[in-house]
């Protein structure tokens, strides 16, 4: 019995490593990305409609007008937002589709889909967090100050999630995340259809 998969949300301070954790999740099948909607500027390396649809500003509030949005927020004075198509099929699918957005994205998703699973990823210190947004290399020192500013405020948002995960180890923090979706698996709500198939001896689970 198909059943359907997981709505993953992962906020974090940016640089806490939900990219670099999502990279390694999605190389087993069953993990599905949504691609979202930015203004940002493409970093070396980043393609148009795989790390992200690149848009103008123009582009994106048009999105927004026509409701192409699950939801969207500004982040450090650009747009994110993710688009709508894409999760309910995946779902229906039975694949588990992470949406990596922050607090204010994650949000409106909660009040939209309840029943997905929110998770928070942490860096180990603060210097830490410095360390890897300059090593990144891909914001100026400004934005990087900005995003370090904005850090604070994001981790005092931490109880909105289910499930804190501590990247200090990137192959721990993602098993623990497969993990999470193992157990979440598990919950009973999730076999009302295949327990009732099996009360009423039509077939096992
Ligand atoms: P985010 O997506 O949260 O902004 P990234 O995944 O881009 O963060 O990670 C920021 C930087 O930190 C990257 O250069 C990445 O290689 C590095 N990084 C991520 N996780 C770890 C870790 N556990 N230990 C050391 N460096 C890490
Ligand atoms: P970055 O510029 O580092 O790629 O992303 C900046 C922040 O925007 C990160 O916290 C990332 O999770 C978040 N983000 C990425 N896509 C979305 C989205 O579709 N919606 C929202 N609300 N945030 C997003």
């Amino acid at each position: 019995m198909l059943k359907e998969g997981l709505k993953l949300v992962i906020s974090g301070p940016s640089g806490s490593g939900k990219g670099t954790i999502v990279k390694e999740l999605i190389k087993s099948e069953n993990f599905k990305l949504s691609v979202s909607a930015t203004t940002r500027a493409p970093r070396e390396g980043e393609k148009n409609g795989v790390h992200y649809f690149f848009k103008s500003r123009e582009a994106f509030e048009k999105m927004i007008v026509e409701g192409e949005l699950l939801e969207y927020a500004a982040f450090c004075e650009n747009y994110y937002g993710t688009p709508k198509v894409f999760i309910e099929e995946c779902v229906r699918a039975g694949k588990d589709i992470i949406l990596e957005i922050e607090v204010q994205g994650a949000k409106q998703i909660k009040a939209i889909y309840p029943d997905a699973i929110f998770i928070f990823v942490v860096p180990p210190t603060l210097k830490e967090l410095e360390k890897r947004l300059v090593g990144r290399n891909t914001e100026t020192k400004e934005v990087i100050q900005k995003r370090l500013e904005r850090a604070k405020e994001e981790l005092s948002l931490y109880k909105e999630y289910d499930y804190i995960i501590i990247n200090d180890n990137i192959e721990q923090a993602a098993k623990y995340i497969q993990e999470i979706v193992r157990i979440e698996k598990l919950k009973s709500h999730r076999f009302q259809e295949a327990i009732s198939t099996l009360v009423n001896n039509q077939g096992g689970i």
